[in-house]
Parts: C-alpha cells; structure tokens; sequence
C-alpha cells in the first residue's frame, strides 16, 4: 500500500497550519498565539530552516513590528 494512504502513520493535530516561515506567516502565528495562547499553531517551512528563503537588503521599516511586538527592541537585547 501507498505510503500516502496508509492509516497507520503518525499524525498530529493543530488548530492552525500555516505554510512558509517568512515574515507573513511568522506574524500570522505570533498574532495567533497573542491573541489565543491555547491555539495549536503549526508553520511548515519547506527551507531548512526559519529564514533560510529571506531576502534583504537590510532596508527595514519597523511600523509593522512595532505594532506586533513593541517592545521587540528591548527583548532583542535581552
Ligand atoms: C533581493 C531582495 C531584497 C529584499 N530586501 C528587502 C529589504 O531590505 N527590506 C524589506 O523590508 N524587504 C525586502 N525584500 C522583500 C521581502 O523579502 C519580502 O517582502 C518578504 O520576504 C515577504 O514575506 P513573505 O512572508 O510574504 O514571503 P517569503 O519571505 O517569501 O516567505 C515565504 C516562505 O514560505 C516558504 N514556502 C513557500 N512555499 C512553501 C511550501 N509549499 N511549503 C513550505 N514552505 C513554503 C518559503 O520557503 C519562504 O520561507 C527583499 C526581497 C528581495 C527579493
């Protein structure tokens, strides 16, 4: 049989899947998780690891973060 339709694999649930762990889909998952603690988040990422797919050209505007996280800076120091 099929690896794809065996019944016997393990699995777990989440409450939420998020595809691909750019800034989108991280922001997606810490709003979630601030907004409902108890949520079962999980974000699949196809690179080897967070981040390893971003770009930069170290241009960063922070509204976003700072509305997210404000006190991102602080805790980045810590
Ligand atoms: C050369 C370059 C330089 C840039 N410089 C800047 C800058 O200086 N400042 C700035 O603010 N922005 C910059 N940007 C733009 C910035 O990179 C994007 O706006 C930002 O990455 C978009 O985030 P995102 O989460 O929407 O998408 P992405 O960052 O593309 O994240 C999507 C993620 O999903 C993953 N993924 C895709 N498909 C799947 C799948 N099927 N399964 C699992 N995972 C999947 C990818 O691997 C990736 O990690 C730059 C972009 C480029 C190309």
């Amino acid at each position: 049989m099929p690896d794809s339709i065996r019944s016997d694999r393990e699995s777990m649930e989440y409450d939420v899947v998020i595809v691909g762990a750019g800034p989108s889909g991280l922001s997606c998952a810490i709003r979630l998780k601030q907004l409902s603690p108890d949520l079962n988040v999980c974000i699949l990422e196809k690179g080897s690891e967070v981040g390893a797919h971003l770009l930069s050209g170290a241009v960063f505007e922070p509204r976003a973060l700072d509305e997210l996280v404000p006190d991102w800076a602080e805790k980045a120091r810590r």
